[in-house]
This record gives structure tokens, sequence and C-alpha cells, in this order.
């Protein structure tokens, strides 16, 4: 009998593993996500504890599932693609922390990353010169991984760099 994962994913190969929001609780609600855009399954699916399932901005599904702590809360499997998952990067943390938005740059991700690279370099050694360290440097050797990444047009690993980016991002 297929999980409830492999039914509500229409059986497709996991994208992306992602972990949204720090938080200590297992979940209690598996939450599915909108319909891909193209074949079945839905685009995602996000493990949320009670709290986070009513307080998550970012995520919303047309339904939910009870779950008995499968995973930890916060845990998202994402189905899209490389590129589907970059532009859900750049909505939900890299656009308000770097000011690079994606539809200025017409979908070059290798353009994207390079000037968030850049904004992130300039705040870190801003910080250097003033006796700092930053808390944006470990997100920079990342991004600096997903940057080459997308610069060789492998945007799967771009997206992979910029999950541990995402995890980093929410300390700050
Ligand atoms: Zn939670």
């Amino acid at each position: 009998m297929p999980s409830i994962v492999q039914e509500l994913s229409g059986h497709r190969d996991l994208g992306g593993l992602r972990k949204v929001v720090e938080c200590p609780a297992q979940a209690t609600v598996l939450r599915e996500g909108p319909a891909q855009d193209s074949g079945p399954g839905a685009a995602w699916l996000a493990y949320l504890c009670s709290v986070h399932a009513v307080d998550l901005d970012g995520w919303p599904g047309p339904a939910e599932h009870p779950d008995t702590g499968t995973m930890p809360c916060g845990t998202v499997l994402d189905y899209r693609s490389g590129e589907q998952q970059l532009q859900s990067h750049a909505d939900l943390w890299l656009t308000p922390l770097t000011g690079v938005d994606p539809a200025a740059h017409e979908g070059a991700w290798a353009d994207v990353l390079d000037q968030a690279d850049r904004v992130l370099l300039a705040r870190v050694d801003e910080a250097a010169a003033a006796g700092e360290d930053s808390p944006l440097q470990n997100i920079l050797v990342l991004m600096d991984v997903a940057r080459r990444a997308a610069d060789r047009g492998n945007l799967r690993v771009a997206a992979t760099s910029l999950t541990y980016c995402e995890i980093f991002a929410q300390s700050l």
C-alpha cells in the first residue's frame, strides 16, 4: 500500500528537503501544498506542529492531514523543479534579506544569486571593518556554492544550497 506521502506527491521523486521554521516540536499535521503546475501531486508537503499549523507565513495549502510526529515541525518535502524552488526561496527570505528581486533579472538565476552574493559580501565586509563577526558569513559560503551551480545551469544544486541558507537565515 502506498504511503500518504507517495499518494499526495503523485509518486514524484523528491526535489528538495527543507526545514522552514526553527521549532523543536514534532508534527501533528501534514499540510498538502497547492497542485503542481503540470502532472499529478502536490507541489510540496509540510510537517507542522499545532502552533505552526496556525502561525506560519508563506506556506498556504488546500488540505491538511493528521500526523503523529512523523517528522520535526517545519520539515518540507519539496517536489518542485529547481527553478520553482529558487523562486520560493526568493519569495520567502532571499529577496527580503538582500533586496535582489528575480523579476528584475528575467529568470537569470546565475545573475540573481551573483547579485545576492555581492550584497551579502558587502555586508560581511562592512561588519569586519567595524571589528564584528557577521552572522551572514555562514550564508555567504553556501550562497557561493549556489551561485556557481546556477552558473553551470544546475538549478537543483543551487536550490539545495539555498535550503541551508534558509536555515541560517531563520536565526538572523
Ligand atoms: Zn512548530
